[in-house]
């Protein structure tokens, strides 16, 4: 067997295998898991640093693609309710003419500063969070919501502190990471 029908063949048995998982698995495991694998996870994140960071992020970002072929956000909307987004200043200017509001106006109703002076939501979950778990501002959402959970950026080697952390929060990424790691022993 060529080395490519071998890598195929993996590939096909992945796909399989993601087939075979639904979203209420996912979270189900999450749950049970992802603060009992926390530790192991971190390891195997910071192991990824020696490894080359363009296939890193190969098998990351279709891990990633996986996971959201899975996962609808709008059963989920956990990082909504459980962390807010950091709001730049494009952002609160963008947000703010959407409510034909000053951006002052915005800042004092919704944000408030960290000790860097860095701007979050005052309150969580965050108030622009539909009751259909749907994002109400979702055009003009902050970077930060439109690029969580950055998994399908370049760099994945750069994050994995991070990664590992919103492990606990998302289940997208807990699967990302398990998935990576069980692969890997493959
Ligand atoms: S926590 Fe993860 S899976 Fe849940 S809504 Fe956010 S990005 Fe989607
Ligand atoms: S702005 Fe929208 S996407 Fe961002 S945290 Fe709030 S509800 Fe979620």
């Amino acid at each position: 067997m060529t080395a490519r029908l071998v890598e195929e063949t993996s590939d096909a048995t992945d796909r399989l295998q993601a087939q075979l998982m639904d979203m209420q698995t996912i979270v189900d495991d999450w749950r049970a898991n992802a603060e009992r694998h926390l530790d192991r996870n971190f390891d195997f994140l910071h192991r990824l640093k020696t490894k080359s960071d363009k296939a890193v992020d190969r098998v990351a970002h279709r891990m990633h693609e996986e996971a959201f072929s899975i996962i609808d956000c709008t059963r989920c909307a956990n990082c909504c309710k459980a962390s807010s987004p950091q709001f730049r200043k494009s952002d609160i200017r963008r947000i703010a003419e959407h409510f034909d509001m000053k951006a002052s106006e915005f800042v004092a109703k919704y944000l408030k500063a960290d000790e860097d002076g860095d701007l979050f939501l005052k309150k969580l979950p965050c108030p622009f969070l539909g009751t259909d778990n749907r994002c109400t501002i979702y055009e003009v959402r902050p970077q930060n919501c439109a690029e969580y959970p950055y998994t399908q950026k370049k760099g994945f080697t750069f994050r994995t502190h991070s990664i590992a952390n919103k492990s606990l929060d998302c289940p997208a990424v807990f699967y990302i990471v398990e998935q990576m790691r069980a692969r890997r022993r493959r």
